[in-house]
């Protein structure tokens, strides 16, 4: 026998010791009445008491359960509450991103609208994406495709709309260099084919000594870090303007409507002494009056008398470039004007030393002469490269001219 067992019935008599059959007595107007409460009957209504007790604790059980559970419920919102401020912090941090992606694109596309109204004078918003695919030459670069696979896909949707416009604008600016390369090397063919030099013309544009074209330089620099395209653009962009600007003020226009070139450029037996002497120029023969015509587009900046030269109208055309027309009988025009090529500025004479009438015609190049044949006498692909110069160069002018 354990002792669970013997505790078991020593409660069991204690509780029966409780409970055991009782008999009353209940005396009323001298009649004795019997009452006979059984154990049985005591243990029921213990058993009932037990019950009602047993519900009203289950009942305030269920109630402080009740208030346990809204305790959790509450942990649950205020850990909600901590996540939404945590994801909104983030989006913040994420929209701060947006935001500098954004000004970094519209800092480029500025950038690149400056480019096509400065170098092309086109409106930015009229550029095509395949225009400067037709550009020739150096194509390789121009089909740089949009890489949108590259664009990581977990970036949230707003973020990838700004990632593809960014490549987008990378692949554009990648064209664009590709176009201007190629207008780049057309002119460098074109400029040594005239016996220039063109790297030497560049370094002197540089130095600001190429004259006052050069619309706009270095605003790339800033950009640098917005792509590698960008930061080639610069340079590819200044070179274009200076060589093709040069070839704009090549005088290659006839000065008079005359054929004969009379006398040939460098030494000679000069007239007068007999003597060897330097000629500058070429001389054109022709009768008095014959109109005298600009060689190139410029700005004229000499009228009236030289010694030796006689009458002369001198015409600045940018890029260190000018040129002197003497022995004039007359003039046509007046310091300032601007003229293009083929435009009167003079009539042809015998002022200054001169033996007859003709027109001494020289080219100097940063302030020396050189010989105005190779540029009289170019050759129709130079002339073509020329001319396509021109007609940008001209474009960016009448964009200018119309604001
Ligand atoms: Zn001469």
């Amino acid at each position: 026998m354990s002792s669970k067992t013997t505790g078991l019935r020593h409660w069991r008599q204690r509780v029966s010791a409780l409970f055991q059959d009782h008999e009353i007595f209940v005396r009323t107007h001298g009649h004795v009445r019997f009452l006979r409460v059984s154990a049985v009957w005591q243990k029921r209504v213990a058993l009932i008491a037990g019950l009602v007790l047993l519900a009203w604790a289950g009942a305030t059980l269920a109630v402080l359960v009740n208030q346990l559970l809204t305790a959790d419920e509450r942990a649950a919102v205020a850990q909600q509450q901590a996540a939404a401020a945590a994801s909104e912090a983030r989006i913040a941090k994420y929209r701060d991103r947006v935001a500098e992606t954004a000004a970094d694109l519209e800092e480029r596309q500025a950038l690149l609208e400056s480019v096509a109204e400065t170098h092309f004078g086109i409106d930015p918003s009229a550029v095509p994406a395949e225009a400067s695919t037709k550009a020739d030459g150096h194509t390789a670069t121009s089909t740089v495709p949009i890489k949108t696979s590259a664009i990581n896909p977990d970036l949230p949707p707003e973020a990838r709309v700004l990632a593809r416009l960014e490549a987008r604008q990378e692949a554009f600016s990648a064209r664009l260099l590709a176009a201007v390369r190629g207008r780049v090397t057309k002119a460098e063919t074109a400029v040594a084919a005239l016996g220039l030099n063109p790297d030497a013309l560049v370094r002197s544009a540089a130095a600001g000594r190429g004259g006052p074209f050069i619309p706009y330089r270095g605003r790339m620099g800033k950009a640098k870090a917005l792509g590698p395209s960008f930061a080639a653009l610069d340079g590819a962009l200044f070179r274009m303007e200076v060589l093709e600007r040069t070839l704009v003020a090549v005088p290659s226009g006839n000065p008079a409507n005359v054929l004969m070139m009379s006398s040939g450029f460098g030494y000679r037996r000069d007239p007068f002494t007999g003597a060897g002497a330097m000629h500058a120029g070429l001389d054109f023969r022709g009768p008095i009056g014959t109109p005298i015509l600009a060689a190139a587009p410029g700005r004229v900046s000499f009228v009236g008398v030289k010694s030796g030269y006689g009458n002369v109208v001198e015409v600045d055309h940018g890029q260190g470039i000018l040129t002197r027309y003497a022995h004039l009988s007359g003039f046509t025009t007046k310091v300032g004007t601007q003229v293009t090529a083929g435009q009167q500025i003079a009539k042809m004479g015998s002022t200054g030393r001169s033996t007859g009438s003709h027109l001494h015609f020289e080219v100097r190049l940063n302030g020396e002469a050189v010989n105005p044949r190779r540029f009289l006498e170019a050759k129709a692909d130079v002339l073509e490269v020329k001319d396509d110069a021109r007609q940008r160069v001209g474009s960016v002018a009448a964009a200018r001219g119309a604001r």
